[in-house]
């Protein structure tokens, strides 16, 4: 239910994902296997498909007589189905005079199709038929994808075939989604990665086509093309004539129907698609030559934080998929373990974080070393091959929609029979290859970009779209002199072999967690900093030890919470509990050094102080949390008490922790008893007996409560953020305590209005880019957010959700039975579907354990009760608890400003649109001025009573579960 659409998916966590990708063409040769087939569409068919030895589903690939390239999963047992088709062209190919193109039309394909012409259309089946869609557009890919419930796959993929065939594209739509793209893009003004994103564009030829712009805002999509008289709504269809051609497309189906079904449905739909026979872009020449090269570039982040990337010129690498020389090179730079870099890195006090990847575009590539500088750095790089095996062949089932997408994007670049672990199987091994590729790594192939707030006021350009201030200045030669000869250091040396290689190949994975309780972390503000630094501090610690477990896949995770901190391990069961009990022993014998105290203290100090920038609409969930419950410490709350600490309060609290807790413990997974007493025996001897511990009282209470609202209210709390261009509301009605019927009704009425709350509030009226509602619990209290981020007036924004909720009673008043059984039904799909991994269902249980609920079977439970639920009572629900009306509604508000006066900010064009929904006249809010006052004198929902009475306080390990796979 929550939407955010359209994502146009280029920052640099995006690159990290698709580092593993190399592009490019023709692609179609090598071991064919080719079977006659008597439907006329079809010009091949792919049969031998590799894929992960415990992978039960049917795979087939096929090439249509339209040259469109097509792989079906057929998966009987799948309980949602989805699909995903990518196009091979993407931003680098958007004309000069219109940057953002590929992405707007990206946009406007959802905005009706000649056969489905309603704007919604496509969003509102998914929608009532559990389904969920997207699309991002890339460099030079531009991918769309859905998921659906699996008996309406042929209707979903009717509709979405209908993009690539006839797209409508109305004019009215035009105007409006320009204005959902420059949203997008404000959204994105200040933030970092894409601010340095753009930097590293333009540090490049400005006529090679990677140095555009690609999101797109109203000076690239609308006044440029005016001033030259360009018709975009002309441009948006000739550029679509020209690429969008089936040879330039790879769909990907998955599907609970045969191979054969799979094979009708598609072909009859996607043989449609024209063909234009056109090669896809390709860039030979790099966009940094050597004019470009050997700089250094210095750039004033939004954040307060400090870091060093190098930029290699690197060559496109596709056709060395089976010997990937790429991926030995980050290996080694990027490993972690004993003798790295890193490690020497940190043991200089320089950093405390190294990441090394390559990306490739259709003809060139980059190698990135990014390294997260400490304060002191600014003042002066054939196990694999078996780990990749592994890796492959006990792949876990991911969720359809993701598989899709992933794999029409890959088909874009590797044979189809070699679609599925192109990027695991690494079967040659070519050593020259990859001392060739060495040689790119040289520093006359580099450029430094260096973020620091050190150099605000020392910069003498800005960027032109985000206003990024930089100063790009030649290497000294006496750097580059340096560089070339860098002589020996003892300190590094290649990775020892790993011990955590599983050898017993009869593989299953894990979920283990372990909380540890004690309600003094929360008790004030210089706990909670001490609790969060010590966690900090042990993860850096393990680095070296956990980064050949984490190759070998086992992982761990330590967490503070507002009860202690948890322990999550998780990965195959063969090495698992002695990774286990070394981790526990690490824990235990734990100290920090003054040195890496320090530079996490001030690392930790940063990101406090940060906390403004943000997303705003997670900004207004913070603020509301901070109104809603008895005990909240806010960020700057931590802030004040940072100065107290040293290096001796962390042993001092976890001492004091460790002898008064309890321990609550997850077991999940095909694990037998004999192997949890053995870890539950090791920690009673080695945690709880030295420490001499006693286990926590009943009366201990962990869980914050949520305050009660008085029927009727309306309360509105007020923020000022000058650090962010946009502003944000979030309209809170709390609903129900601790009832699962109330719960159910609540979770049917946010599946109904999810969909029309985005189509009336973003497509329609354009108020911003992040629009959504979404169901919130705390400690057991309900009810349902409205979220927006504008340009608009906050008081603006109230009004048009208050307009919706109005148009929202109607809507439920003259509904009829097919309409609601209908939602009922696509809800219902939605709460039974299973988890795909079993991390993800382990998250879920554990989840409940955190809240102390442990209603492990909570949407079966919901799903019987939506099943008979009544029209009529979700209606008077609905009303009793929304409608403006209502003597029983409880409104609360956050509302993250500006100190600029609002009044006179220019409303959308929509506001003076007579089709507008009307808005009810104004209630006034109660405003909160000092959130102490408010939160101590109100009273408090109770805690919500456990679900399961496993939880005993007399005995000290409250709850140790087990489930089997
Ligand atoms: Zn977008």
């Amino acid at each position: 239910m929550f939407s955010i659409r359209h994502c146009l998916l280029f920052s640099s966590s995006s690159l990290l994902r698709f580092s593993a990708r190399r592009p490019t063409r023709k692609i179609f040769i090598g071991k064919m296997s080719t079977t006659t087939t008597n439907n006329s569409t079809i010009q091949q068919r792919f049969e031998n498909i590799i894929k992960p030895n415990e992978d039960k589903r049917n795979y087939l690939g096929l090439k249509l007589t339209n040259n469109l390239k097509v792989i079906l999963i057929s998966d009987p047992e799948t309980d949602i189905s989805a699909a995903a088709l990518s196009v091979h062209v993407g931003s680098m190919s958007d004309p000069w005079q219109i940057q953002g193109l590929a992405h707007f039309l990206e946009h406007m394909l959802f905005m009706g199709t000649k056969k489905y012409p309603n704007e919604n259309e496509y969003s509102k089946f998914l929608s009532q038929h559990s389904g969920n869609s997207n699309a991002y557009t890339g460099d030079s890919i531009t991918n769309f994808f859905f998921d659906v419930a699996p008996e309406h796959l042929a209707s979903g993929l009717d509709r979405f075939a209908q993009f690539f065939i006839e797209p409508l594209m109305l004019e009215s739509s035009v105007n409006r989604e320009l204005e959902a793209v420059n949203s997008e893009f404000e959204k994105n003004i200040k933030d970092d990665s894409w601010r340095l994103l753009q930097i590293k564009k333009l540090l490049g030829s400005s006529k090679h086509d990677f140095y555009k712009f690609n999101i797109g805002n109203y000076e690239t999509l609308r006044d440029g093309p005016n001033s030259l008289n360009i018709n975009i709504r002309e441009e948006l269809f000739k550029f679509y004539e020209k690429w969008y051609s089936a040879n330039m497309m790879c769909l990907c189906v998955y599907g609970k129907e045969s191979l054969q079904e799979l094979t009708e449905m598609v072909t009859s739909l996607f043989s449609l698609i024209s063909n234009k026979n056109i090669e896809p872009p390709n860039w030979p020449i790099h966009p940094y030559s050597s004019d470009n090269l050997m700089k250094q570039v210095h750039i004033v982040p939004i954040k307060d934080k400090r870091t060093l990337e190098l930029v290699f010129t690197y060559p496109d690498e596709i056709k060395h998929y089976k010997s990937s020389p790429g991926m030995y090179l980050s290996h080694l730079i990027g490993h972690e373990s004993k003798g790295s870099l890193l490690s020497e890195l940190k043991r200089l006090g320089l950093s405390s974080a190294l990441l090394s990847y390559y990306d490739c575009m259709e003809g060139f590539g980059f190698f990135h070393i990014n390294v997260d500088l400490t304060e002191m750095a600014m003042n002066q790089i054939d196990q694999n091959k078996g780990l990749n095996f592994i890796k492959f062949n006990f792949m876990e089932k991911c969720n359809p929609i993701d598989y899709v997408q992933k794999i029409s994007s890959e088909m874009h670049y590797y044979p189809i029979e070699d679609v599925l672990c192109a990027n695991y199987l690494i079967d040659q091994f070519k050593p020259e290859l990859i001392n060739e590729h060495i040689d790119y790594l040289k520093p006359e192939n580099c450029i430094i970009a260096i973020s620091s707030k050190s150099f605000e006021g020392k910069t003498d350009s800005k960027e032109k779209y985000y206003g990024t201030d930089y100063k790009i200045i030649n290497i000294s030669n006496d750097l580059i002199e340096k560089l070339k000869n860098p002589g020996q250091n003892e300190q590094l040396m290649f990775p020892e072999p790993n011990e955590f290689i599983p050898t017993n190949f009869d593989i299953i994975t894990l979920f283990l967690g372990f909380k540890l309780i004690n309600p003094i972390i929360y008790s004030n503000p210089y706990n909670v900093n001490i609790n969060s630094l010590f966690t900090m501090l042990f993860k850096d610690d393990l680095t070296e030890f956990l980064y050949n477990a984490e190759l070998a896949g086992l992982s761990f995770n330590i967490q503070s919470t507002v009860m202690g901190f948890d322990l999550e391990f998780f990965g195959y069961n063969h090495k698992m509990n002695i990774f286990i009990k070394q981790i526990f022993e690490k824990l235990l014998n734990f100290k920090p050094t003054e040195q890496r105290f320090e530079i996490f203290k001030e690392k930790y100090s940063r990101n406090l102080k940060n906390y403004k920038t943000q997303p705003l609409y997670y900004l207004t969930s913070y603020y509301l949390k901070s109104v809603t419950s008895e005990l909240f410490w806010s960020y700057d709350n931590l802030i004040e008490a940072l100065d107290r600490m040293d290096i001796d309060s962390i042993q001092h609290l976890m001492k004091i922790f460790l002898t008064n807790f309890s321990i609550e413990t997850l077991f999940h997974g095909n694990i037998d008893e004999k192997q949890v007493l053995d870890i539950m025996d090791f920690i009673q001897k080695n945690v709880i007996e030295p420490n001499r511990s006693i286990p926590l009282h009943k009366y201990h209470q962990s869980v914050p409560r949520e305050i009660v609202l008085e029927p009727g209210c309306s309360y509105s709390y007020e923020v000022i953020n000058d650090i962010q261009k946009p502003k944000a509301i979030n309209i809170y009605y709390q609903v129900s305590f601790d009832d699962i019927v109330e719960t159910s009704k609540l979770l049917l009425i946010g599946q109904i209005l999810s969909e029309p709350c985005f189509d009336y509030l973003r497509t329609k009226e354009q108020l911003g880019y992040v629009v959504y509602t979404k169901l919130r619990e705390f400690s057991g209290v309900y009810g349902l957010n409205f979220v927006i981020q504008s340009d608009y007036n906050v008081s603006y924004l109230e009004d048009r959700i208050e307009a919706f909720i109005v148009w929202a009673k109607k809507n439920f008043i003259e509904m009829n039975e097919d309409e609601f059984n209908a939602e009922k039904q696509s809800l219902i799909t939605r709460l039974l579907k299973k988890k795909k991994r079993l991390h993800d269902y382990s998250m879920e249980l554990w989840g409940e354990i955190s809240k102390e609920r442990y209603h492990f079977n909570k949407n079966e439970d919901c799903a019987e009760i939506v099943k008979g639920l009544q029209l009529k009572d979700v209606t008077e629900f609905f009303i009793k608890h929304f409608a403006i009306e209502s003597p029983d509604r409880k409104k609360i508000m956050i509302q993250i400003v500006k100190t600029d006066s609002e009044a006179n900010k220019t409303l959308p064009p929509s506001a003076n649109d007579s089709d507008l929904l009307p808005a009810p006249p104004k209630k006034e809010s109660i405003l909160i001025e000092n959130v102490e006052e408010f939160t101590k004198y109100k009273s408090l929902y109770p805690l919500p009573k456990p679900k399961t009475t496993t939880n005993n306080f007399k005995k000290r390990i409250t709850t140790s579960l087990f489930f089997s796979k």
